[in-house]
């Protein structure tokens, strides 16, 4: 290649003065010798010039070579240009592609749910009509024309009755469940890591978004008047009453046609919640805040003390002669108000509803202002006397006691809880963070923490009146269905506050409602151990402890919301009414799948004497599928919590609950 190009190269090397020269000199001896001479000096130049031209040669050689790898080169990049541009347009079809599977994803999901919904509301209303025609003297006359004549409407009754297990809560009749302090080996450590395990899984794309938007409907059904919900529930319960009034009037009719009918047929109207009026009526006026609802019933006690006065009395001297010492004592006790007087004059011979006001004021605040609390590496004791004698508690990790602070003299309560390593400290300081956001009369206040090597210490607000669970299983004290409705009242308060601060409590039971003294009925939450802000995403696995409490969607591993707290306020309201554990079965398996087939009843004898409106109350909260039990702000608006009639009722008759039951009155 090179030669080729030399010569190519000499082309344009012109030679002709050299030859010029040797023509010219053939003239004389001068002349030959200069010839000579001449010929000498022009082959040394052409020699010169060959030199030159090979070292042109070489040069284009080496820039040809140069050339060629700047060429191939160039050819790679190009080639690695395509290239890319390649993968360029395949990330964007793959960038295409996947946007258009997440919408369909999406609009999947969004049918889904569209489809779920009415599913939902048939199965309800299904089971509503079930619920009526359960409880319809039609019913009645047919299950009773069946029983004569053999199997009938068996099956269908069967579908209705909870299958619940007896024997097992029999057995487990007043039986306090195992202390959680017996769980106590259970690591946190664990249970982080499995909570934590728990988050990272939990991550989804349809599946997330359906579920936060089930959630974002809870919160703002808690946060906002409940109107599509309210109305949703009065127009079930619209359809259920002209059901009811159909099937009264085709009683009424067999009743006058079959006038020889037995008497064990005619069945009395089974007292049934008027939910949706008051539901409604009571929205405004019992769901204030608790502040703001104690100013109000103390100011109608004002205003209408005197109205009040002269009619009760009469009607108890009349009714209950001696009877109104105790009453009054009772009233104390419950903190509850006189009756009251219902506006306007009464006329001869029509009947007012009589109304009692239940003392519906928070428990006296904590001692101190609600402070936000960052744990503190100084010596506790500097501050602090712990009476480590005196042990009010013995918790999963740790024990509370009772202390005083120096400077003040405040009695206040250490929750020492053992955290060696940095996690387990950062779990205890999210219990501390999530305290900091509480500042509610129903909620146990925090007052300070420290941090030592081996454990931290959460100093709290005191409340002296014990555990609630021992309420239930003491015999001697007389517990009555107003006093339950006082308790849970409260409860469902505090959860309704920490559910606007989008908190969960997720550890609620009896053990960790504290009572603020034995002598009134005033409660706080405690124990935000396993409390948590609101993820849209998060599940919760639970490794400790019994599993009484635990809601069918902690145990089934699914996402974990507000309704996982109101269920736990089911199982509560059950226990205190009967003194009995809805799911306790023999072991912790049982009981799971007492849970999982929400397996439970009203059969126990327990719960003759309570009324149908607490029944009703706890129906809806032990309701396996979380979106369609009540609501914090649903439940405080429930007839069983707020008809002041009702109330009035189960104050004259004094009901009481499970083993303090009163003898049935001689007739
Ligand atoms: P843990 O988170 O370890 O279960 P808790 O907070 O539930 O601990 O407390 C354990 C027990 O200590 C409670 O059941 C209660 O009897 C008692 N206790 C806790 N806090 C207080 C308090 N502020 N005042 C009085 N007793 C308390």
């Amino acid at each position: 290649m090179s030669s080729s190009l030399v010569k190519s190269l000499a082309r344009f090397y012109d030679l002709k003065p050299l030859h010029a020269q040797k023509h010219t000199g053939n003239g004389g001896g001068d002349a030959k010798k200069s010839q000579t001479a001449t010929s000498h000096s022009s082959k040394s130049s052409f020699s010169l010039i060959e030199g030159r031209v090979d070292a042109l040669c070489s040069q284009v050689d080496k820039l040809l070579a140069l050339q060629e790898a700047v060429m191939s080169r160039l050819d790679v990049i190009s080639r690695e240009r395509a290239l890319e541009k390649n993968v360029e347009h395949l990330l964007n079809v793959v960038h295409g592609d996947m946007r258009t599977v997440k919408k369909q994803a999406e609009q999947q999901a969004k049918r889904l749910d569209a489809l779920e919904r009415p599913l939902n509301a048939l199965q309800y209303a299904v089971s509503l009509i079930a619920e009526v025609l359960k409880h319809s003297p039609l019913s009645e006359l047919l299950k009773s024309t069946h029983t004569h004549a053999g199997k009938g409407l068996k099956s269908k009754d069967g579908v209705e009755k909870p299958k619940v297990c007896l024997k097992g809560l029999k057995s487990q009749k007043k039986k306090k469940p195992p202390d959680v302090a017996d769980a106590a080996q259970t690591d946190l450590e664990e249970v982080q890591k499995l909570n934590q395990q728990n988050a990272e899984l939990s991550h989804g794309t349809a599946e997330t978004a359906a579920c936060a938007a089930e959630h974002l409907d809870f919160i703002k059904d808690e946060q906002e008047p409940e109107e599509k919900k309210r109305e949703e529930l009065q127009a079930v319960e619209q359809k259920e009453e002209a059901e009811k009034d159909e099937q009264r009037e085709i009683s009424n009719e067999q009743d006058k046609q079959e006038t020889k009918r037995p008497e064990d047929l005619c069945v009395p109207d089974v007292p049934r919640c008027e939910s949706s009026a008051v539901y409604q009526e009571s929205s405004e006026e019992h769901c204030e805040l608790t502040g703001s609802t104690k100013r109000r019933v103390t100011e109608e006690n004002l205003e209408k003390d005197d109205l009040k006065k002269s009619r009760v009395e009469q009607r108890s001297e009349e009714v209950e002669g001696s009877e109104e010492q105790k009453s009054e004592d009772d009233a104390a006790k419950e903190g509850t108000k006189e009756p009251e007087e219902p506006e306007g004059e009464k006329k001869e011979g029509e009947t007012i509803a009589e109304e009692y006001i239940i003392d519906c004021s928070p428990p006296p605040p904590a001692p101190f202002e609600h402070r936000v609390v960052t744990s503190k590496t100084q010596q506790i004791t500097a501050y602090y006397t712990i009476n480590r004698e005196e042990v009010l508690g013995g918790g999963r990790f740790g024990m509370v006691h009772k202390c005083v602070e120096k400077s003040s003299g405040l009695t206040l309560a250490a929750k020492i809880i053992k955290a060696r390593s940095q996690k387990e400290k950062e779990v205890v300081k999210s219990e501390i963070e999530v305290m900091n956001q509480l500042n509610h009369a129903n909620l146990i206040q925090l007052y300070a923490a420290y941090e030592s090597r081996y454990d931290v210490t959460l100093v709290m607000e005191y409340v002296e009146g014990g555990e609630l669970f021992d309420r239930i299983i003491d015999e001697n004290y007389k517990l009555t269905e107003l006093d339950t409705v006082l308790f849970i009242r409260q409860i469902t308060e505090g959860l309704q506050y920490m559910h606007k601060m989008y908190i969960l409590h997720l550890d609620l039971k009896p053990e960790n409602i504290l009572c603020v003294s034995r002598e009134t009925n005033k409660v706080k939450i405690i124990d935000f151990g396993l409390a948590r802000r609101y993820k849209p995403r998060e599940k919760l696995r639970v490794n400790f402890g019994t599993p009484e409490f635990l809601a069918p969607e902690v145990i089934n591993y699914e996402f974990v919301s507000f309704p996982t707290d109101m269920w736990s306020l089911g199982v509560i309201t059950y226990m205190l009414l009967s003194g009995l554990s809805p799911f306790l079965g023999d072991d912790d398996n049982e009981t799971l799948n007492n849970i999982l087939e929400c397996k439970w009843g009203f059969e126990e004898a327990e719960f003759e004497d309570i009324s149908e409106e607490a029944k009703d109350f706890i129906k809806r909260l032990l309701v396996q599928s979380k979106g369609w039990r009540m609501s914090a702000s649903q439940s405080l608006k429930h007839p069983w919590l707020s008809d002041r009639s009702l109330h009035y009722r189960l104050h004259q008759k004094k009901n009481k609950c499970h083993s303090t039951r009163a003898p049935p009155p001689e007739s």
